[in-house]
This record gives structure tokens, sequence and C-alpha cells, in this order.
């Protein structure tokens, strides 16, 4: 290819990251590219990471995945938010739905206007003004070309690598198999050349995307891009997953339940259900947490609970040199809100955007650094915010979480709502501004003041308008099917083995 400095690729690893990036680079530029993906099998996957926020579905339809395919082969269900359970006080619920909230003007948000009802004695709860959140209540889904529902997917992650593997392999990607014993650089400019296999085999590329997880093979351990440490605010440091059995009908939502020392998740699969315990493991031993989690889940455990181990935070420089990590090898902010999913399909893309073709430029670095900066600090400051919030003191850890000083960003935001209910989305952020206010308000922010474009109109004209909104969210969820039974039919069986 006349001109093209960089044509070979190298992606070491095959988790999640590493497979989402071959699936990605060779159906968009496979036929500018040359794409090796490096994995061990003795090593494995981290082996978690079953929930996803709506931009999976983006990411699907960039890739042309039929999504009944795709639901078979990875054995998923629908989701359609976050049950958060025991945060704010012990016996709270609330759901962060990927809804939105009631009608929104270009001068006010619809929450304004609501807070203006209850303040008056009428309006009910937020959520019934959410068709989503409504919908996962009461376990009601439906897709289609007249179904509006914004939702992701609760997926197998296994499963999920090897569906990938096998769409990349067919668009040319070359796999190799065996452990990367050392990385080789260019002894002037520190590029990396090659990754030497234990084999002694070279896997010589021009750029290389760093999938192989915590470990940051290439990123952290060969060019050292240094990492921001976050444990100060988000102090889980230690997971415990477990799969069961599933017991009932699949829930269209994650749950995330509060407990002595951080939050158990249960992730409802069409074949079985994934759990997990994440924990700050100066406030929880590791026995304490496995026990804790056996006594917490319903049916049969279909493996033997270990313990993962992280830091929360961010590398420095995702991209340094000729290597641009993804997944864990670029930091990992914790899995509340299913957010890891989401940075490596949208560091994928920005890679795919800002392609180095003439080579790898620090201003083409620099801008990409940027931008996933940006990404992952508003995701933090959205994590943190479900802790700072907390009432809760029955726990050391609780006191610890709700007492720690936030980052400065957030702190405002947290004032900006409780001040006059402002809540805003930045540009390069994820979170809408329905998510900050299903959150703020769930952790139970009370605004002090709200804009008053609800006494614009009569009280009753107001109720009436609210009546309507909630009527019509309740008639549409009445028509909607039971989702464990839109699921059977939409796959087209019954609980099975993926296909
Ligand atoms: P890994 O899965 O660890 O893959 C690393 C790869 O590198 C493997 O193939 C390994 O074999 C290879 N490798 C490493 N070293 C070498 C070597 N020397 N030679 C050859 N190959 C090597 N994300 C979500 O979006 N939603 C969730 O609900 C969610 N829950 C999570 C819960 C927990 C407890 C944790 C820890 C993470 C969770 N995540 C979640 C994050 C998610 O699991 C990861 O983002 C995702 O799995 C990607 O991982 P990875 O591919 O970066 O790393």
């Amino acid at each position: 290819m006349q001109g093209q400095v960089v044509k070979k690729v190298v992606v070491a690893g095959g988790g999640t990251a590493g497979w989402m990036a071959a699936a990605a680079l060779s159906r968009h530029l496979g036929s500018l590219l040359d794409i090796t993906l490096v994995e061990s099998d003795d090593i494995g996957t981290v082996g978690v990471g079953e929930s996803t926020i709506p931009t999976a579905r983006t990411f699907n339809q960039l890739l042309g995945i039929d999504e009944r395919e795709f639901m078979r082969a990875t054995m998923a269900t629908f989701k359609l938010g976050i049950l958060f359970e025991d945060w704010a006080r012990l016996g709270d619920r609330y759901i962060h739905s990927f809804g939105q909230v009631g009608k929104s003007t270009w001068m006010a948000g619809f929450h304004h206007m609501w807070l203006e009802a209850r303040a008056q004695g009428f309006g009910g709860d937020l959520g019934d003004y959410c068709y989503e959140l409504k919908a996962a209540e009461g376990q009601r889904f439906a897709t289609g070309p007249d179904a509006t529902l914004n939702y992701a997917y609760h997926l197998d992650a296994t499963l999920y690598g090897r569906f990938l593997r096998g769409m990349s392999e067919k668009a040319g990607v070359r796999r190799v198999e065996g452990k990367i014993r050392s990385v080789e650089q260019d002894p002037e400019s520190g590029f990396i050349r090659a990754l030497v296999m234990e084999s002694g085999d070279h896997v010589e590329g021009d750029l290389f995307v760093d999938c192989t997880g915590f470990r940051g093979l290439l990123i952290e351990q060969t060019l050292k891009a240094g990492y921001d440490d976050w444990s100060q605010w988000l102090p889980t440091n230690s997971a415990v997953p477990l799969q069961t059995v599933s017991v009932g009908p699949a829930v269209p939502y994650t749950r995330a339940m509060a407990h002595t020392a951080g939050w158990q998740w249960r992730i409802p699969l069409q074949h079985r259900v994934g759990n997990g315990l994440v924990y700050c493991n100066d406030f929880m031993s590791d026995d304490e947490a496995t026990a804790f989690l056996l006594g917490q889940v319903e049916g049969e455990a279909l493996m033997t609970p270990r313990v993962i181990r992280y830091v929360t935070g961010r590398r420095r420089k995702t991209w340094e040199k000729n290597c641009v990590a993804l997944g864990l090898a670029s930091g990992f902010v914790e899995p509340l809100e299913s957010t890891s999913i989401h940075l490596i399909m949208i560091g994928v893309l920005r890679l795919m955007q800002l392609f180095p073709f003439d080579g790898c430029s620090p201003a083409l670095a620099e801008r990409f650094n940027r931008l996933q900066d940006t990404e992952i600090e508003g995701i933090r400051d959205f994590i943190v915010l479900h802790y700072k919030l907390t009432e809760r003191d029955d726990t050391p850890f609780w006191r610890h979480v709700r007492d720690m000083p936030v980052p400065d960003s957030l702190a405002h935001r947290i004032e900006l709502f409780r001040d006059g209910a402002q809540a805003y989305q930045a540009t390069g952020e994820l979170f809408q501004v329905d998510s900050w206010l299903q959150v703020m308000l769930g952790q139970r922010l009370e605004p002090r003041s709200w804009h008053r474009m609800g006494r614009l109109m009569p009280p009753d004209q107001l109720r009436r308008a609210l009546d309507d909104l909630k009527g019509n969210i309740g008639r549409a969820v009445e028509r909607l099917p039971r989702h464990q039974d839109f699921i059977d039919q939409y796959v087209g069986r019954r609980v099975a083995e993926p296909a």
C-alpha cells in the first residue's frame, strides 16, 4: 500500500476488548490493514463484564450484527436500566433507567414542572413519567419497528468474545495462540516493533492495541504510561463473581444491591444468572465477602468463587507512541454503571476515526487521549455520585464514602442541583441529564429551589398535563409483553444451549 506507513495492526489480548477491537477494525478498515490478534488460553480472560448500556446496540449495528443471532449466540437478555437497592438509606429502591423523563422544553427540564407539582401536593413519583422505568418495573419489554424503548443487553462475556472472534476470523483477522514473553522496542524511538512469544516467534506490527487486561503488558509494563489512582473517590478494590442457575424469569434490569462494604450485582441471562460482590478489602475480608455472596445468591452455584483485585483509575496516556490501550489495560472505574464495554467501544471507534495511516504522531495521540480522558472523568463523577450521596451511617464503609472529598467537577454538580435543580450533560460526556436526575433524586438529593415554569399554568392544568403523560405511559406499558415471554419468542426457544 503505497504511502501507508501503518498497515500491520497487532491486537495483544483476546478478551472482550481484544475481540471488539479486532471485529470493528476488520469490518471497517479490513481492506487497508493486516490484523493479527494474540491471546493465551492459559492466561484466559477476566471472565466478567455482562451488563451493558444502549451504546452496545450502536456497536452491534456498526458491525452489521443481526440482533436475534447475537442474542442466541450470547444468551443475552434485554436491559432497561439498573435497580439500586439500599443505596441512600436501607430499604430504599430506585431505578436508573435508559429512558427520558417526561417532556422537557427549551427553557427547563420536565423535572422542574414535576418539582412544582410535588410542592403543590400532587404529581406522584418522577419515575411515573418514564416509559423505560415503568416497563422495567413491570418486567415488560418489546422491540421492533414500532417499539420505542431505549435498551441495552445483559450478555455472557465468554460467549460474546467467541461470537466476535468468529466474525473477526471470517473478516480475515489472524489469531495467534500463545503467551507473550517480552516486547521488542526500537532502541531510539521506543516504538514497539514486535511481541516476542514464548515459542520464540516474533509478531511484528506498525500499531499495537494493548488489550492485555489489568496487567497492561504493552502500555504500562513496556511503555510506562503511568496510572492515576482514583481509589480516594472510588474505594472498592475487589470483586467475587459467581454464576448460578436461574430460578425465575429474567428481569429486564441489572440489580445493584448495596451491602455493608460495597454492593452486589445480579445479571439475568437466558441460561444462568451472573452474580458478584464488589467491596473494599479495607472494610471486608475476602472470606467474609465470599461467604456473604454465597449466602445471598438464589440458585445453585455453577463455579467456585474467586477474588479479582483491581485499582480504580485510568492510564495517564491511553495512546503512547505506537500503542493504544483499550479495556482494562486503559483503566477501570468499577462496574456500578456497566460502562467498561462502552469505553472499549468508544475507544475503538475513536481509533478508527483518528487512524494513523501515515504514522503515529503526538498530535493524534494527544487528541485521542483528551477525548478518552473527558469520557472517563464524566463516568467517574457519575459513579462517585452514588456513593457520596449516601445517607447511610450504619457501617464504616458507608461513613467513609459519605464523608470523603469528591472531585471539584462533581462537587459543583451536586451544589448546582441542590441549589436550583439544575443538571447538565457536558460536551463529550456519556451520561445525559435524565441519568443525573434519576440518580440524584434516587439518592435523595433534594433541590432547595427549581425553575418556576410550572407556575405559568394554573394548578388544574398542570395536574391534567401530568396525569395525561402518566396515563399514556401506563397504557403503553400495559400493552407490552412480559420480558421473559418476549425473549422466548424472539430467540425462538426457551432456555437452552447457546447456538
Ligand atoms: P481481559 O478479559 O483480562 O483479557 C485480557 C486478554 O489478554 C486475555 O485474552 C489474555 O489471555 C490476554 N493476555 C494477557 N497477558 C498475556 C500474555 N502475556 N500473552 C498473551 N496473552 C495475554 N464491564 C461492563 O461493561 N459491564 C459490566 O457489567 C462489567 N462488570 C465487571 C465486573 C468486574 C468485577 C470487573 C473486574 C470488570 C467488569 N467489567 C464490566 C469490565 C469488563 O469485564 C472488561 O472491560 C472487559 O471484560 C474487557 O476486559 P479486557 O479484554 O480488557 O481484559
